[in-house]
């Protein structure tokens, strides 16, 4: 398969955009680059037999520039002279170390269309098991995700809102929980037959590995994620703190193993072919988290994920309805991994899938 030029191209204007002293010209260069790496079809594709780029929004004069100097010499030697000139060089070369295995949009469609037999599918995946909703730090509605999962050929959704844990992200609190489980339990009946809402929660990881869930509010979910949102820049080994994670009781999915953020930080080190051994063992599911500025684990991680026997859990993440499409993100790094769709819970029947979170020793 062809190199992702796009995630080049966007990486090199995201080079540019943190050269800029300016904030406004930053802002520019970020925004192009967000686009570039937003766009359905190859940058290739935009170059006119004139020589010209056809014309895409968001993207200036300076950056059309770059990606015309992109496309003709595979490089830009504008933006390595910006670099090395900038007071920040330093610091953007630590930043180019931290977008390996990012995909851009496009490669992500071209993966989803190329031929992978026996790997999921956007038409085989029943259903997104990572989502926020307006009782925390998302904004779309209960309803909105049982309507826009069922417009997307969905049959369930978990949603995992903060635990209270996360106070940052508006953790719910245990009255909370149990007002939302009665509107979960509404919605359930009125849906009867044509979509189920999982009950569940985004569980906060500790620095020793525990989650912060009391016994009895474990007894009430039906679905625990269980995931780090501290000690992400941290160059320490955290091999025993995710051991701790998967061996916790309760636990289904491992949500966005590493909180590595694109351009940002790397996240957690660990050896993570033993936390996925022991995940195997305890039957927690491995996620690829397709948010596209997480994308974590990424297909090379996941293949280590594979080999040590792991199902896999592909979800969004969203936080609104439009990014409930970062499930594709997702799905396009399983099947790069070469996962086998058996293995991924999200295109289990709904049976199956609830048969198995029943399943806690
Ligand atoms: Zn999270």
């Amino acid at each position: 398969m062809a190199s992702d030029t796009n995630a080049v191209v966007g990486a090199m204007l995201r080079d540019l955009a943190a050269a800029q002293s300016e904030r406004q010209s930053a802002f520019g260069y970020k925004r192009a680059s967000n686009a570039v790496l937003e766009l359905e079809q190859p940058i290739e594709t935009y170059l006119e037999s004139d020589g010209t780029l056809r014309k895409i929004p968001n993207v200036g004069p300076k950056s059309e520039r770059v990606v015309l100097e992109a496309l003709r010499t595979g490089g830009s030697t504008f933006v390595d002279d910006t670099v090395r000139a900038s007071e920040h060089a330093a610091d953007i070369e630590k930043q180019r170390t931290l977008r390996a295995n990012f995909m851009s949009r496009a490669r992500v469609l071209e993966v989803l269309e190329a031929p992978a037999p026996g790997a999921p599918s956007v038409s085989d995946y029943r259903g997104d098991l990572q989502m926020h909703s307006t009782w925390s730090d998302g904004s779309q509605t209960l309803e909105e995700i049982i309507e826009s999962g069922i417009a997307r050929g969905y049959e369930f959704c978990g949603l995992t809102d903060h635990s209270q844990g996360l106070r940052i992200a508006r953790g719910l609190s245990m009255a909370e929980l149990a007002k939302q489980h009665e509107a979960i339990d509404r919605l359930n009946s009125r849906y009867h037959g044509r979509f189920r809402l999982i009950k569940g929660i985004e569980a906060n990881i500790g620095p020793d590995g525990s989650i912060d869930l009391a016994p009895e509010e474990l007894a009430r979910l039906e679905l625990v994620v269980a995931a780090p949102h501290s000690g992400l820049r941290s160059l320490d080994d955290q091999t025993p703190r995710m051991l701790a994670a998967v061996m916790a009781r309760g636990v289904h999915v491992l949500g966005h193993p590493r909180g590595r953020l694109y351009s940002t930080r790397a996240g957690i080190e660990a050896n993570w072919p033993e936390v996925f051994a022991a995940a195997a063992v305890s039957n927690v599911a491995i996620e690829i988290d397709g948010d596209p500025w997480r994308q974590d684990v990424d297909y090379e991680l996941a293949r280590a994920a594979l080999e040590a026997g792991c199902l896999f859990a592909l979800d969004s993440d969203a936080h609104s309805p439009p990014e409930l499409r970062n499930a594709e993100i997702a799905i396009a790094h399983a099947r790069l991994a070469g996962v086998p769709q058996d293995r991924v819970i999200n295109c289990w029947p709904t049976d199956r899938l609830l048969a198995w979170l029943a399943d806690r020793g």
